[in-house]
């Protein structure tokens, strides 16, 4: 049992010694008789046993043979085991090996002896380290194991004569057998020894420098550090001791220095090892027990680095037991870790298991039940390392996952927050927005007024930035989902136009359109994304430009691939973009000129977030701009092509009829005359009235004309009525285009057929001029064209409100009001179904989030009873704003989905387009 911790401790300690096999037999009283032992065919023999000893002499071979009064003494062991002699001195051996003359070529491996030897054979030095002496002064300690060959040996003895001095270190004498074998098995044995050390110092290297990059450069994980610096070190001892490879590779390095750097990188990996383990499994391990032990590895490495070598070596047997203690409690922490299910427990037990097993292996060749391989302990070397480093990668691995997922966990923490803070601020400013609206329409004085509409236009510039940052968001953690539906692309810039227009109380700018005849009227893409992108590039043009055009075209480029690509320009005769500040452009929270922001306000994020957009949709986003004269931002998109074409374009109604179009805008002007020829018509166009006016006797040749009513010197309206002295409105239909609202126009409704408002919009435009021909036309119309709205909605709808919130109630009365409506109030879902049952109403304005019952529960109860033509028209009005409260809304059956804050204007739209006056 004591040999067997033996071995065991020699192998914590790294020694990698030769292999060896039992002696044939043992040195007796100096003399061993190998005479009849083939070395060429055998194992190298170990020249153990009892040889002639001469305590306190350095004697030649030649002095030794006058001798007679010889002791013996026990080789592989030190002077002063046994208390027998002291570890300070000097002594000579010396025995006989009988041999046969023909042997073959021999060799000897000679260990190191502690300090200083001098060995010869048959009176020939043939190896040394350092010098011996008898005295500490004259004598250099040195340790060089060393094999070397002997030759042919012309004898049938070999007198092996060795000198040993120290005055240094704790231990004296001869602790290994010197080997004497064939010269080739001996050099064969010590190439592979060296092979091994030098394989598996160089992995450890490597390993150890690989883990120490990865602490530096990854996350600073103190077990990565104590792991890597247990590899470095630990390859340092494979080495820097047992066979000592390298002092073979540096052999002048000084004595003392190898001395201390054995002592300190066994004490230190004694430290670290204890430090990681703690570090890997901090709740199933003792930090107490670990402080204990590693304060006294770090003691002994300040005894070793201050003390003198007699001194420090004496600290190898006690660090024994603390190396066990260390080796047996980290086994007992992986078991727990195991148990514990902590990450990589499993390779942590598997890796001292395999070491563990390399120790049991080597009880088993020590008493002789097996044979001792190099390879064995190399791979259990190799096992332990390995393990130990997947149990690093596994956690390593577990890390990013957890780091992940916690990212994760704050993104969707973070789109929470967001987007309860969306609601939260809605809410008021539903109220704000509403209701100063509401505000700013009643008798009020001059400065009333504008008070009422800066509180009204803060409110909606609150609202764009709450709506962009929910966006950039949404777009920044990855969650933009495209949709994939037909739409209407002139519909859909059209809407655009609408909304902008509305906005637009410049008289001096013009909102121009036009998309080519090449882009198909249908395609499948996002179009609501499409449209959010035309909104940004479309009201910053509006903020930036004072007077002139606004001119959005629609093209189509050529794609390689099966889809179509369309390009979008907006250009605008606005202030422009200086050249050095063009940089500033699509970045977040940036904005060309800071002070701009107090002027015109915005975030800084409408760029960014249409960059993102148009990027997700397989296109990308430029600007080309002159300061002072404007600038042009062009995108394009991908889109697919879509199986639906218009109606419109395919009907015959406007084959071959002709029209006249006057106008000044050249641009205004090309752009009604290629919407017309796309649907047939023929076109003269007139850029000044005179000229028209001079022409007034052939009008009868057109079938209708187009006039636009602000010009310089003669209107629209004045013209029109020139020509009416001659033609009826019977015999020659007018078509006025004007940007002003249709209350002013009224005035002139004896002379137009048609009022249309600019930006003129191709559909619009289309499904006006049937109006001309076809009175009747709206039967014919298909689904799509559910975006023509008209003026008015029907009167007299019945109407519920089922909203919690006082004010927000309020403000939608009133709002109702205005319109001329009357509603009732619900104040949760629960109440509805109850105020249902009793009417039945047209209409149903419902929250999304109420107590008792919600406006998702209310709507499913709401229309799972009734049938269809019974089934209310139920609108969401709410403050969550996100896609998937759409969604969800939609999902139950709700026909629309209003964000709060809605304004008249948009109370309006809707109730038009759901209940268009007939
Ligand atoms: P903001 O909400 O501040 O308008 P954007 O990202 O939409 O944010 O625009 C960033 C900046 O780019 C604007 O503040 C403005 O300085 C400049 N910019 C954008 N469009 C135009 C334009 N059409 N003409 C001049 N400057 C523009």
């Amino acid at each position: 049992m004591l040999s067997g911790i033996l071995v065991f401790l020699c192998l914590l300690f790294g020694i990698t010694g030769s292999v060896y096999s039992q002696s044939p037999r043992l040195v007796e009283n100096g003399k061993i008789d190998l005479s009849s032992y083939n070395f060429q065919q055998n194992s190298p023999v170990l020249l153990e046993g009892n040889w002639e000893f001469y305590w306190e002499q350095l004697l030649s071979p030649s002095e030794i043979r006058s001798f007679d009064k010889t002791q013996h003494r026990e080789f592989s062991k030190s002077w002063n085991s046994g208390n027998q002699y002291s570890a300070m001195g000097y002594a000579t051996y010396r025995t006989t090996v009988y041999i046969s003359k023909n042997s073959g070529p021999l060799a000897l491996s000679v260990p190191d002896f502690y300090s200083s030897y001098l060995l010869y054979v048959n009176n020939q030095v043939v190896s040394r380290n350092g010098m011996v002496g008898t005295s500490k002064e004259d004598y250099t300690p040195h340790w060089l194991p060393s094999t070397f060959a002997l030759g042919d040996i012309d004898s049938d003895s070999l007198v092996i004569v060795l000198q040993i001095s120290n005055f240094d270190h704790s231990k004296g004498g001869a602790y290994y057998p010197i080997k004497l074998g064939s010269t080739e098995k001996l050099f064969n044995e010590r190439a592979i020894e060296y092979g091994y050390a030098f394989v598996l110092t160089g992995a450890l290297l490597m390993g150890g420098l690989f883990f120490f990059g990865l602490y530096l450069f990854g996350r600073h994980e103190t077990t990565i550090l104590y792991f890597s610096l247990f590899c470095i070190i630990y390859s340092y001892r494979i080495i820097g001791f047992g066979s000592y490879p390298l002092h073979f590779l540096l052999p002048n390095l000084p004595w003392i220095v190898t001395l201390k750097l054995e002592y300190i990188t066994l004490f230190l990996s004694g430290y670290i090892f204890g430090m990681y383990t703690l570090n890997l499994y901090p709740r199933e391990s003792s930090k107490k027990l670990i402080y204990l032990l590693s304060g006294i590895s770090l003691l002994f490495i300040g005894i070793t680095l201050l003390f003198p070598p007699s001194f420090f070596t004496q600290l190898v047997t006690p660090y024994f037991a603390i190396l066990v203690s260390y080796i047996l409690y980290a086994f007992y922490v992986y078991i727990r870790a195991v148990v514990n299910d902590s990450p990589g427990a499993k390779y942590a037990l598997i890796s001292t298991g395999s070491v563990f097993f390399v120790f049991l292996y080597e009880i088993l060749a020590y008493f002789g039940f097996t044979e001792r391989t190099l390879l064995l302990n190399f791979s259990g070397y190799l096992f332990f390392f390995f393990f130990q480093s997947l149990i690093l990668s596994f956690r390593f691995a577990n890390s990013l996952k957890l780091a992940k997922e916690r990212a994760e966990e704050s993104s969707i923490a973070k789109s929470q927050f967001l987007s309860t803070m969306s609601h939260e601020i809605r809410t008021p400013l539903n109220a704000v927005i509403g209701l100063s609206g509401l505000l700013s329409e009643s008798k009020l004085n001059d400065q009333q007024k504008e008070y009422s509409k800066i509180i009204n236009q803060s409110g909606e510039n609150l609202l764009g930035i709450i709506n962009n940052i929910l966006d950039y968001s949404k777009i920044e953690s990855g969650k933009l989902e495209l949709a994939d539906i037909d739409f209407n692309i002139r519909a859909a810039v059209e809407q655009v136009l609408d909304l902008i227009s509305s906005t637009n109380k410049n008289p001096d700018l013009e909102l121009l359109y036009s998309v080519d005849d090449s882009v198909p009227d249908f395609v499948i893409g996002d179009s609501n994304r499409v449209q959010q992108v035309l909104i940004n590039l479309l009201s910053n043009a509006l903020k930036f430009t004072e007077s002139g055009e606004i001119y959005i075209s629609v093209n189509m480029i050529p794609d390689e691939s099966e889809g179509i690509r369309l390009e979008f320009k907006v250009k605008d005769t606005g202030i422009g973009i200086a050249e050095d500040q063009m940089h500033r452009l699509f970045q977040s929270f940036s904005q060309v000129d800071p002070s701009s922001t107090r002027k015109y306000g915005g975030t800084g994020l409408g760029l960014v977030i249409s960059k993102k957009l148009v990027e997700a949709m397989g296109g990308s986003i430029s600007v080309l701009s002159n300061e002072n004269v404007g600038s042009t931002f062009s995108f394009s998109i991908k889109v697919e092509k879509s199986q639906i074409i218009s109606d419109l374009e395919s009907s015959n109604i406007f084959k071959g009829k002709s029209v006249f179009i006057l106008d000044d805008n050249q641009t205004n002007l090309e752009i009604l005359k290629s919407q017309l020829a796309k649907a047939g018509i023929k076109t003269t166009t007139y850029d000044k009235p005179k000229d028209l006016i001079n022409d007034i006797e052939k009008l009868d040749s057109f079938d209708f004309g187009i006039l636009d009513m602000q010009m310089p010197e003669i209107t629209g309206v004045q013209v029109a009525a020139e020509i009416q002295k001659k033609w009826t409105k019977a015999e020659l239909p007018l078509v006025l285009l004007s940007s002003i609202h249709n209350e002013e126009v009224e005035k002139y409704k004896d002379l137009f057929h048609l009022h249309l408002n600019k930006p003129i919009k191709h559909t619009a435009l289309l499904r006006n001029l049937e109006r001309i021909y076809q009175p009747n036309h709206k039967k014919g119309i298909k689904k799509y064209v559910s975006n023509y709205q008209g003026n008015s909605f029907k009167e007299g709808l019945s109407i519920l409100i089922v909203e919690d919130n006082l004010i927000n109630q309020k403000v939608l009365v009133r709002i109702l009001d205005k319109l001329d409506l009357k509603a009732d109030i619900a104040n949760n879902g629960l109440e509805a179904l109850k105020l249902n049952r009793s009417k039945k109403y047209d209409l149903i304005f419902m929250d999304m989030e109420m107590p008792e019952m919600d406006g998702i529960d209310a709507t499913k109860q709401l229309l799972s009873s009734k049938n269809d033509q019974e089934k209310p028209t139920i609108i969401a009005i709410t403050a969550n704003a996100r896609i998937e409260d759409k969604e969800l809304c939609l999902s139950v059956g709700m026909k629309d989905f209003l964000s709060k804050p809605v304004t008249t204007e948009i109370i309006k739209k809707t109730l038009i387009k759901w209940f268009p006056a007939s």
